[in-house]
């Protein structure tokens, strides 16, 4: 099959396949997948507007994906799809390509973008996160969260993790357990290798765990502890929250083109995405949230500043190595945190000898 050339990602696995995908009259799409046989034909498939040069993402109904570089080939085959069975008057359409093929046109609609952008992020931000977030149903939250991941993949600001699978499957059980304890559903642990210890939540439920935190922690205790930190983040749709708060550009993009593109997120810097801090209010959510958990699971929630200690080294809050992407840059309040589970070991065992 002639076409246009695509990158096709199944959406079940991470693998990346050559393609090449045609049009149909009636906004179908087929796409013949290199080495295969057979086609794969979709109907109703959207095709995203274009953006300077930026490759295009066609989301498929089955979960796929078709990643287009050649954006001069979509439109040319749009333009042949549209002048070919029934022409329509695409007022809307005219204008945009007008607004796109000349350059007075193109400034004017980067005008009235920026002053929508810095708007919204001067004033709107907050307030429309926290209703967008309310509104985002959960399973757009997961695709969100799963591009992220895919993309700081990609970018290889997230590297394979090189831990043992015995220990992985080891850490694994024991987050199941959190799981199904604390009734949320929803999350899931990755593993992976950055050089620094961190510990993260991705929109969506995903909590991604570095080598480094494993080897710095001194038993799993520790490692538990600040996996139940993360859930409770998971559990407080924090990280969305965040994300919509201080990524508004982000998000504004993604709603502009349809995709979280690797260029609209290589010009954001996902390594300053990664290292923005939670406010204090979702930190000591969160920490509360762990304190639970570690106390119904029989486990001091001093376990919690023993690793937030240990990761501090000895020059306080900025982290081992006072890297911006350490877990302790994105978690403020070292210090505070700490006296914090010391009150909670506290409290439970007065609470225990009262109830004896
Ligand atoms: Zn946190």
């Amino acid at each position: 099959m002639s076409g246009i050339p695509c990158r096709y990602y199944d959406g079940r696995t991470s693998r990346r396949r050559d393609a090449v995908l045609a049009l149909t009259a009636r906004g179908g799409l087929v796409v013949a997948r290199e080495g295969a046989d057979e086609r794969l034909n979709y109907e109703n498939v959207r095709i995203p507007g274009r953006v300077a040069d930026t490759p295009r993402f066609l989301h498929l109904p089955d979960g796929g994906v078709c990643e287009v570089q050649d954006n001069d080939a979509l439109d040319g085959e749009q333009a042949r799809i549209r002048r070919d069975p029934e022409p329509r008057a695409d007022r809307f359409g005219r204008l945009r390509h007008r607004l796109d093929s000349t350059w007075q046109g193109a400034a004017a609609a980067l005008a009235v973008t920026a002053a929508i952008l810095y708007s919204f992020t001067e004033w709107g931000a907050p307030a429309v996160a926290a209703v967008a977030v309310a509104a985002t149903p959960p399973e757009a939250e997961a695709v969100i969260g799963e591009n992220f991941l895919t993309l700081l993949e990609r970018l290889r600001v997230l590297k394979p993790s090189e831990l043992e699978p015995n220990r992985r499957n080891e850490l694994l059980a024991a987050f199941e357990e959190m799981r199904r304890e604390t009734g949320v559903e929803d999350a899931d642990l990755r593993f992976h290798s950055v050089g620094v210890p961190n510990a993260f939540a991705l929109p969506g439920g995903t909590v991604v765990l570095t080598d480094l935190l494993v080897e710095l922690a001194e038993d799993d205790e520790e490692v538990i502890a600040v996996l139940a930190h993360e859930l409770g983040h998971v559990e407080g749709r924090h990280v969305m929250r965040r994300f919509a708060q201080t990524s508004s550009m982000l998000v504004l993009w993604t709603a502009f083109t349809g995709d979280v593109s690797v260029a609209a997120l290589s010009f954001l810097g996902p390594d300053r995405l990664l290292a923005q801090r939670y406010s204090r209010s979702f930190e000591t959510d969160a920490d509360r949230f762990a304190f639970d958990y570690l106390l119904s699971a029989g486990i001091p929630p001093t376990r919690l500043s023993d690793i937030i200690q240990r990761l501090s080294g000895d020059d306080g809050e900025a982290g081992a190595g006072g890297n911006a992407l350490n877990w302790l840059a994105s978690h403020p309040g070292a210090a505070e945190r700490a006296r914090n589970a010391t009150e909670a070991a506290k409290r439970a065992r007065e609470g225990a000898a009262a109830d004896e």
